[in-house]
């Protein structure tokens, strides 16, 4: 931590971290709950208002004395901007400090077009949508991108990612940064849907696994509250985890036995087209399994009960509280959450099954733009980022 003596403001980010419940307080409130001296706390207020990381609001006192002079968290000193890049379709927003979201857009972008196509296209998508919001370039904190592959979160490079050419080692963040003049957070689809499903829809959940059941499959890890990504960021891989149904399949990895490999949306797809019934993609499984489609329906059962069987040793291994299943083929609802159920409840130990929830995404499709912009909070909004930016240069 940085020290007063060199003219930084060092807690200041620990006080608006208390603030960011965006509740209204006094100076008195204040001093009672930091325990910091009078000077000190109104040191550190001068700084984060200096900034508008707070804003001042009157607060009525109960005596019916005259008004006390509070302060709150303002959401809206900084925007944020977030993108989702999937397979084939990518989700775009600008939001508050509270992801509260200004702006978004939706549109189809194949990630195989390469990084170049597909980040000028998203460069295009920002700028349009920042002006729209009526904000300045300078009003960016910072810039937070998914895409569906593995990336190492310290550069925020895709590492080797199977169905996006061109990607390999791609420098995302100074790419896209120097151009926008915002710095760039990058991380792999479903641990971004699973940190916007644990801040909006479960933010109680100390321990949740995020299950994405899509074209592939994988999971994100929240751990104590955070984001557990493991030592190279390719933590929740659980894809490419052997399976026994699926010894005599081979994988797009190259191995044989993944579970991408037999219940994965492709795999559901391809089963179907084996037998004659037409489906291209998740979507089109989706459509079949809503239309009563009984092979489609068995399919997507028997890949709930395939997801089932490695997440009951996960959940042995990991006794999370809740289990949030996202992604395109998780659209067919009870019928891919039957099949998983089914298989936990009956394998995992009775302790790490008794308060056990197992339920579909509630923010659905929006998980990953939102845990996009989560992603970038969090890191702005981390003490010592607050401390550097009232810190003068
Ligand atoms: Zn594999």
């Amino acid at each position: 931590m940085l020290s007063e003596a060199n003219g930084s403001i060092a807690g200041a980010g620990a006080l608006l971290n208390i603030m960011r419940d965006g509740r209204a307080r006094t100076r008195a409130e204040l001093i009672q709950l930091t325990g910091l001296a009078r000077s000190t706390l109104a040191q550190r207020l001068d700084a984060l208002l200096s900034r508008q990381w707070i804003v001042p609001t009157e607060e009525a006192i109960s005596s019916g004395g005259r008004p006390a002079v509070a302060f709150t968290f303002n959401r809206t000193a900084r925007v944020v901007l977030a993108a989702d890049l999937g397979a084939t379709h990518a989700r775009v927003a600008v939001t508050d400090l509270g992801t509260a979201v200004l702006a978004e857009r939706a549109a189809e972008v194949p990630i195989d077009r390469g990084p170049e196509e597909t980040l000028g296209w998203l460069q295009h998508t920002f700028e349009e949508m920042l002006a729209e919001t009526g904000h300045r370039p300078e009003e960016i904190c910072g810039i937070g991108v998914g895409l569906p592959g593995p990336v190492e979160h310290s550069s925020g490079r895709p590492v080797n990612p199977p169905i996006m050419p061109g990607w390999d080692g791609f420098p995302v963040p100074e790419w896209l940064g120097s151009r926008l003049g915002a710095p760039v957070l990058v991380d792999n689809d479903v641990n971004i849907m699973a940190l916007g499903e644990h801040w909006a829809a479960r933010p109680e959940a100390d321990h949740l696994i995020f299950v994405k059941i899509g074209t592939g499959i994988g999971c994100g890890i929240i751990s104590d509250r955070r984001l557990h990504r493991g030592a190279q960021g390719a933590a929740g891989d659980i894809g490419h985890i052997q399976v026994a149904s699926a010894l005599d399949t081979v994988c797009r990895c190259g191995n044989v036995g993944c579970l991408e490999a037999v219940a994965s949306g492709a795999a559901i797809s391809a089963k179907l087209c084996a037998a004659g019934v037409t489906a291209e993609d998740s979507r089109d499984v989706v459509r079949l399994v809503r239309g009563g489609n009984t092979q489609a329906v068995q399919l997507i059962r028997q890949a709930g009960r395939e997801v089932g069987d490695v997440l009951a040793s996960i959940v042995n291994f990991f006794n999370p509280s809740v289990i949030v299943v996202g992604g395109d083929i998780s659209e067919a609802g009870e019928q891919v959450l039957a099949g998983l159920r089914e298989v936990i409840y009956s394998r995992s130990l009775p302790l790490a099954t008794q308060h056990l929830t197992i339920t579909g995404s509630e923010l659905g499709d929006r998980a990953g733009v939102i845990g996009a912009a989560v992603m970038v909070i969090e890191h702005v909004l981390a003490p010592g980022s607050v401390d550097r930016s009232v810190s003068p240069a």
